[in-house]
């Protein structure tokens, strides 16, 4: 079955165009520029970007990755479906060894299904100093042998660790991470810039969501955000919701890192597409008031409501990127760092047909996932 999508304006990391695209099989097969030569679904002038690949998404619509409930699952991938991402990560986080191993195995069922793109854990190697919402009576010494277990659960579908590499074993477990073909990510850490360096020379390529929980940028001690983004080795995480990272920081990130090197997240937690309220993030309950999650106990910021298509237009409307710039940040480069670049992260033939229609406002007006309306336009 074949569809031709007409008067879109595509948008890829090279500009923006107006053409056309034919999907075939949920896949793109062709790419055009000016009127499709077949009548189509008229976009109607419309933008056209890329569907979008979330790194760090803790769940969403009441749902909570860390329980491994599939169900609940379910349904915040397609809360996060509805917002425009097609290819997610679920995030897991601190949690004891039994429940992360259940609820790591649940979930890899959803990979098996397509759902996820894998699972992260966010925890339980990290800093007390730097804990933020995750639980410090379960945070655990990196441990390379334990950590396999937890891969075994996964049955290969564990795609990322956060873990403070200044912690006994960090650097052992980073290279055993690497060397199966996990992502490390330097975060939730109280490195210094150097304990950094060790932890990138071990292997470490990505920076779980920069300046949040890791000690501030001090110009006698850069600490672990300048060895971060300095690095050409690492991709940097931002949680673009004006809240956790102020637009001057992410714009100064975003200087340094440059396009290839920064990847938008959400950091989404259940509350994400709901009302204010009381929820949890694995273990600690969590509540949200005017959209931000904190703590019950403490004012820790507890991930975000943030969904992608927002994450997008503030990139665009707040930080001031260019479109084409904008969709490196939410498609292409977290597709590269998963690995799935081939068939994920921008429009081109080949690739699998996940696309984003965004009015001229940049609100979503239409989602496709592997050539399958989620939302009409
Ligand atoms: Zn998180």
């Amino acid at each position: 079955m074949s569809l031709t999508l007409a008067d879109a304006r595509i948008v890829t990391p090279e500009g923006v165009h107006d053409g056309w695209l034919t999907i075939e099989d949920g896949r793109i097969t062709h790419v055009g520029h000016g009127a499709a030569p077949r009548a189509g679904h008229s976009l109607g002038g419309r933008h056209v970007v890329p569907g979008f690949v979330d790194l760090h998404n803790h769940g969403g619509a009441g749902g909570s990755f860390p329980t491994g409930e599939q169900d609940r699952a379910r349904e915040a991938v397609a809360l996060h479906e509805r917002h425009g991402t097609t290819t997610m990560v679920a995030s897991l986080v601190t949690g004891a060894l039994d429940d992360l191993a259940r609820a790591t195995s649940s979930l890899a069922e959803l990979c098996d299904d397509g759902l996820l793109a894998g699972i992260h854990f966010e925890g339980p190697y990290i800093s007390r100093a730097r804990c933020g919402a995750h639980n410090p009576g379960l945070l655990r010494e990196p441990s390379p042998r334990e950590f396999g277990e937890l891969l075994k659960a996964g049955r290969g579908h564990v795609r990322m660790l956060t873990i403070a590499p200044e912690l006994p074993g960090a650097l052992e477990t980073i290279r055993m991470a690497a060397a199966e073909g996990v992502l490390a990510a330097l975060g939730h850490s109280d490195a210094t810039y150097e304990q950094t360096l060790a932890g990138i020379e071990a292997g470490a390529t990505v920076a779980t969501h920069l300046y949040n929980a890791l000690p501030p940028l001090g110009h006698r001690a850069p600490g672990p955000i300048a060895a971060l983004l300095e690095d050409e080795r690492v991709t940097i995480e931002l949680i673009n919701d004006g809240v956790h990272v102020h637009p001057a920081m992410l714009r100064l990130a975003y200087e340094v890192a440059g396009p290839a090197r920064t990847a938008l997240i959400t950091d989404a937690m259940a509350a994400a597409g709901m009302g204010d309220g009381t929820y949890v993030l694995g273990s600690m309950d969590v509540i949200v008031t005017d959209g931000v999650a904190r703590l019950a106990e403490g004012d820790s910021i507890a991930g975000s409501t943030l969904t992608m298509d927002v994450a997008f237009r503030r990139a665009v409307q707040e930080v001031g990127l260019t479109l084409s710039e904008a969709v490196q940040l939410t498609s292409l480069t977290p597709a590269r760092v998963l690995g799935v670049a081939d068939r994920a992260g921008s429009i081109a033939v080949g690739k699998a047909a996940d696309l984003v229609v965004l009015s001229d406002e940049l609100e979503v007006a239409g989602v496709m996932k592997r050539g399958a309306w989620v939302v009409e336009p």
